[in-house]
């Protein structure tokens, strides 16, 4: 992987662009804090060198949720900086701990396949010293707002620096709207309270976990929340007393997503259950369990 350039959001907060966006937010004392790690030692090796040029010793990671891809550089920095605290929301640090279980939830809870736990799904183990919730936080001498925007992940944090929100996954750059058209998503009614938390955050700028930086918030939180209603009026249509797997398969082919490989697979299958029980608590469809199979329709 070639070594990104370090983009400099702010006077304090730096990122290095990849398929993960990482931020490096510099401190007080030539310290700093890592805000997300991307999927693997690769991606901590690059932040350790953005570190070097930017003559800062990281201090803190920040995890802002525990899917693979933002936490999978932990393991190398903390091999390489043993003195770094790692901060992360209750629930996902648990994930952090233990990433085993992102393929185990994502394979029904049951021993997943194989092909579920690559570096993509599965991330090599971290600590985690210091459970953080949402409101202030002060790490290297600077004062962070975390805020909530759970949803795309069960409990995720969006940090606030100045005038900078490094957002993570509580939105995604117009560009990952097009090429997945069912964006990643645990809980759908979060996922689309995080996209107002975004819009009135009254930052600049704010940074995608994917994607490019933005100052028109109020743009990247219509286009998500376009490309969530889109999705769920797929899911809604597709609902025609076919089994989750059905609804997922019809779905996807309506909003035009490739579904090549088993990790994918089981994403989507992951977030067409979030649409699921979202819609049903809307009332929009329901379940029914008859002759011991659970078909959905739509109501
Ligand atoms: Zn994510």
């Amino acid at each position: 992987m070639a070594r990104p350039e370090l983009v400099k959001l702010s006077e304090r907060v730096h990122y290095l662009p990849g398929g993960v966006n990482c931020a490096v937010v510099v401190g007080e004392d030539a310290q700093a804090v890592l805000v997300d790690t991307g999927q693997d030692k690769d991606y901590g090796r690059h932040l350790r060198r953005a570190c070097e040029d930017l003559g800062v010793t990281p201090v803190a990671i920040l995890n802002t949720h525990a899917h693979a891809d933002h936490f999978g550089g932990n393991a190398y920095l903390l091999r390489q900086f043993p003195e770094l605290t790692v901060h992360a929301p209750p629930f996902e640090a648990s994930i952090v701990r233990a990433p085993y279980l992102e393929p185990v939830y994502l394979f029904h809870g049951a021993r997943p396949l194989p092909e579920l736990t690559s570096k993509w799904l599965q991330a090599e183990a971290s600590p985690v010293h210091v459970e953080v919730e949402p409101g202030a936080l002060a790490l290297a001498g600077v004062e962070l707002e975390l805020l909530d925007t759970s949803g795309h992940a069960h409990r995720q944090l969006a940090v606030r620096v100045d005038d900078v929100l490094l957002a993570a996954d509580a939105f995604f750059g117009e560009a990952v709207l097009e090429r997945y058209p069912l964006p990643f998503g645990q809980d759908i009614a979060g996922q689309l309270a995080g996209f107002e938390v975004v819009r009135s955050s009254g930052v600049r700028l704010a940074l995608p976990g994917h994607g490019d930086p933005t100052e028109d918030l109020a743009a990247a939180a219509d286009a998500n929340a376009a490309a969530v209603r889109r999705a769920a009026d797929a899911v809604v249509t597709a609902c025609q007393g076919g089994s989750s797997e059905e609804v997922a398969v019809a779905a996807c082919r309506a909003l035009g997503v490739e579904v090549g490989d088993l990790p994918r697979y089981h994403l989507n299958l992951c977030t067409v259950a979030a649409y699921l029980g979202y819609l049903r608590e809307q009332g929009r469809v329901e379940a029914r369990l008859e002759g011991g199979r659970l078909g959905w329709w739509r109501c």
